[in-house]
């Protein structure tokens, strides 16, 4: 009996380690002025997470604390056992702020919330970026950077991304109007976004790390969770999740240096990562095919090196433009009849560039695209017997073919 019960025991899978973090406290939006709904909101986000057992991250927006009780509710976090982040001030978009004016409000914030917490007794660890947004160039990732490392501050990201937020509005109309009908929908909703949300990230990360994944969920402090996280941490626990503190996720390695992505919107840290792995596979394929055409260069087969160009590619160069890969390889026959001619071609990398965009999944989540294109900036060198060397620039823009294949569609050789 014992044998088999431990036998059981071995053969059940690990439970998956998951960090609760909640956004935008004390409460999320603008819909709950009254103080007394604050409160009621606030107990019941905290009574679902007892009941469960769930170690969260509450992250701050200072700019939230608008009512002289709201420090009161930040109190009942820590009383529960919870810990506090920083959330910055105003939540703004450091997309569409200058670096400057996000840093003096991610450092207010930040400020109000160390005294806070020191009065108290209790430190500052995380940051959460608004919108996890963490800079669109990389100038602005710097500086934040800089600013985190500077205040000793860990950026607590965010793997399980979703748009749990996007709830709150109907479901506080709904329940206002006191239309039930409406509540049971969008209760099927709110879990089955996030059901879905939960089921693609931990595949995505999964499938990076080799291995099952722990987790970041984000949540928001509003009443559509209040009311129904209930609900939804039953699921997590029925689908193999354990409850974990900050301490035991962020130890994974996978989250000790995040990656570096200037992006215009913020994405869960497996989309990012993906991102990183594509651009590097991209320019890693670009760079074997420019290879591939150096060498094709060299042994006399112009056939070869032309096939690297899209039917409809455009060359410029001193001479004019040309369109179509006929008329390119054409255009090399005539200007190196043969192998002497042609001598060894060299090419030396002075700058590679990815674009790559924002998609909409069906979710309404912001996305990272594929890569779209590659642009090379090389140097040429031609050596042939008895004639000093030709060297010149080029301008190369690629795109992915399928596959792992891309295809020059613009060449400006100078
Ligand atoms: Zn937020």
């Amino acid at each position: 009996m014992l044998a088999l019960a431990l036998s059981a025991l071995l053969a059940a899978p690990v439970a998956r380690p998951l960090l609760v973090t909640v956004d935008d406290l004390p409460i999320s939006g603008a819909l709950h002025p009254a103080a007394g709904e604050r409160r009621r909101i606030t107990d019941g986000l905290l009574a679902a997470l007892a009941r469960h057992h769930v170690p969260a991250v509450g992250l701050v927006t200072w700019g939230n604390v608008v009512d002289p009780r709201d420090p009161a509710l930040l109190e009942a976090w820590l009383t529960a056992g919870h810990e506090l982040g920083s959330h910055a001030d105003h939540h703004l978009n450091l997309t569409r702020t200058d670096a400057g004016t996000w840093l003096a409000d991610v450092e207010a914030g930040r400020a109000q919330l160390d005294a806070f917490l020191r009065a108290r007794g209790r430190g500052l660890r995380f940051f959460r970026f608004p919108f996890l947004n963490e800079g669109d160039t990389e100038a602005k990732l710097d500086a934040a950077r800089a600013w985190l490392a500077a205040r000793g501050l860990r950026n607590l990201t965010v793997t399980i991304d979703d748009q749990d937020w996007s709830f709150e509005r109907p479901w506080v109309e709904a329940r206002r109007s006191g239309d039930e009908a409406a509540l049971a929908g969008l209760r099927d909703d709110y879990l089955a976004a996030l059901r879905l949300s939960v089921r693609h990230h931990e595949a995505s990360g999964d499938r990076l790390l080799g291995r099952p994944a722990p987790q970041l969920l984000l949540l928001h402090a509003n009443q559509v969770g209040a009311e129904n996280w209930d609900r939804l941490f039953l699921w997590l626990e029925q689908t193999g999740h354990r409850f974990a503190t900050a301490d035991e996720v962020l130890a994974d390695p996978v989250f000790a240096e995040l990656p570096r992505l200037p992006a215009s919107h913020g994405f869960s840290l497996w989309d990012r990562l993906a991102t990183v792995q594509r651009e590097h596979d991209a320019r890693a394929q670009v760079l074997r095919l420019l290879e591939a055409q150096s060498a094709a260069w060299t042994r006399g087969d112009l056939e070869a090196f032309c096939s690297a160009y899209a039917e409809d590619a455009t060359f410029v160069s001193p001479s004019g433009v040309v369109h179509g890969r006929e008329q390119v390889l054409e255009r090399y026959r005539r200007r190196y009849p043969g192998r002497d001619a042609m001598g060894a071609l060299t090419l030396e990398l002075v700058e590679l560039r990815s674009a790559w965009g924002t998609e909409v999944s069906l979710l309404d989540d912001a996305v990272p695209s594929r890569v779209h294109s590659v642009s090379v900036v090389a140097r040429w060198t031609l050596k042939r017997a008895g004639q000093p060397d030709a060297s010149g620039l080029t301008l190369i823009v690629l795109r992915p073919r399928g596959g792992d294949s891309w295809q020059i569609v613009q060449d400006a050789s100078m």
